[in-house]
């Protein structure tokens, strides 16, 4: 048995399906989860030594690459001084100005630990901020793990079938109100409703974790128009977009202020951080200045910080994200003529630094298309891909990843493979 296989057999005796968090599992393409030594640049090695082009980056954070030498500087600077305080420090000060400075929608800005913290913090502050109890969300956006927004989730949820989860209470789950992403006359009909007693709309703006799906501007317009008009707060949920598809976050590329931002992965370069900010007359409701409660042991943990700085500071390089978007583009279109040659009904785009690609003949433009898309066919893709060391998300209903370090050489190689595997569905 390889070194691999017999960790996993290991690891199933004390950890739930072997894994810490249920995508690693392989749960819907089937197999044995990699289990990784050591990253660099855009690769990966497993514990057989065999090695990966990586286009998860740890589902997002990693838009530098594996252990890039700025950022493990950073952390080694900031870990020789101490691994936390639980008090405050000069760098977070100076992450909150920069976050501040780069988003324009944010005025004030909290640090977390785990974007599912910031979710959900920003959720009950804009429940104390408005005095109102409901909650719209989309299907398919996954918001992290807290109860409120378990119900009809993406990501995971949907790898594993089952959109909402057991365990949140009736109760909970009554307050959120589900649409489906990019109708805007179901948004109208529910604000016109219920307009005065939603809290909050949540929504991914551009959408990660039911694959890549991209709003409509009037999905986006009126998600802004209705908000404003009914007095709810309109919540961004950036943790996968922001400073993954652009400078400023997808509400840059949207043109749009939201009233408060959820930030996590990039922000943390690779480091357990996440951020909640945006306007200051909502965010002057959290303690200790307001009534809304909200705290962490490891909050603005000064390692976590370093590494975020360091990360948002080489982003910031003329022409970083030019750069990264043409690679990102490169690769959807050197994987769409690939299967285009093998005449198979696929599709695939790309904003920024993240990118979709769908076993279906055009581009999704919600749920739905994503579910009808040929799951068996990605399932067959993946395993082809990875067996000629080529990582991809192990879900149809994820967005990948390019990072800095993927370069013509990475691209090449993933093409090749690509051919092959498109070869076999074809003639499966
Ligand atoms: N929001 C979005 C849009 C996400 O993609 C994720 C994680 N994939 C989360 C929230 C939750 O973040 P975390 O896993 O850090 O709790």
């Amino acid at each position: 048995m390889s070194h691999n296989n017999a960790l996993f057999a290991r690891a199933r005796h004390h950890i739930p399906g072997g894994v810490n968090s249920p995508v690693r599992a392989f749960g819907s393409v089937g197999g044995t989860p990699r289990f990784f030594a050591r990253g660099e640049g855009a690769h990966v090695w497993d514990v057989d030594g065999r090695r990966y082009i990586d286009y998860v980056g740890s589902w997002g954070p990693l838009i530098l690459g594996h252990a890039h030498p700025a950022v493990l500087e950073a952390v080694m600077r900031a870990a020789r001084d101490g691994l936390s305080f639980g008090a405050p420090t000069a760098a977070e000060v100076d992450l909150a100005d920069l976050l501040c400075e780069r988003v324009p929608s944010m005025q004030q800005v909290r640090l977390v630990s785990s974007g599912t913290e910031a979710t959900m913090s920003a959720i009950r502050l804009a429940r104390g901020f408005t005095g109102r109890d409901k909650l719209v969300k989309f299907e398919g956006c996954y918001h992290g793990h807290a109860d409120s927004l378990l119900v009809k989730a993406g990501s995971g949820l949907l790898t594993f079938g089952n959109p909402s989860s057991a365990g949140v209470p009736a109760a909970v789950a009554a307050d959120t109100i589900v649409l489906p992403y990019n109708d805007v006359a179901a948004l109208e009909a529910v604000f016109s409703e219920q307009g005065d007693r939603i809290a909050a709309l949540i929504v991914e703006p551009i959408a990660g974790n039911m694959n890549l799906i991209q709003p409509s501007p009037a999905f986006v317009t009126a998600m802004r128009a209705l908000t404003e008009a009914h007095g709810a707060v309109l919540i961004y949920d950036e943790v996968m977009t922001g400073f993954r598809v652009g400078p400023q976050c997808a509400q840059g590329l949207h043109g749009i202020k939201p009233d408060l931002t959820c930030l996590g992965k990039v922000v943390g370069g690779g480091m357990p951080l996440a951020a909640f900010g945006g306007r200051a007359d909502i965010m002057a409701r959290l303690a200790p200045l307001g009534p809304v409660y909200q705290a962490g042991t490891l909050s603005g943990n000064p390692v976590a910080v370093a590494a975020g700085l360091a990360t948002l500071q080489e982003i910031d390089r003329p022409g970083f994200f030019e750069a990264l978007g043409q690679r990102t583009t490169e690769l959807v279109e050197g994987l769409s003529k690939e299967a285009a040659n093998q005449g198979l009904a696929f599709s695939a785009q790309a904003v920024g630094g993240m990118f979709g690609i769908y076993f279906s003949a055009t581009v999704p433009q919600g749920f739905a298309d994503v579910m009808a898309s040929d799951r068996d066919n990605f399932n067959l893709f993946f395993h082809a891909m990875l067996e000629q060391g080529v990582y991809l998300a192990p879900s149809a209903f994820e967005a990948g990843f390019v990072s800095a370090c993927h370069g013509t050489e990475e691209l090449e190689m993933t093409f090749v493979a690509a051919k092959r595997a498109f070869d076999q569905i074809r003639r499966k």
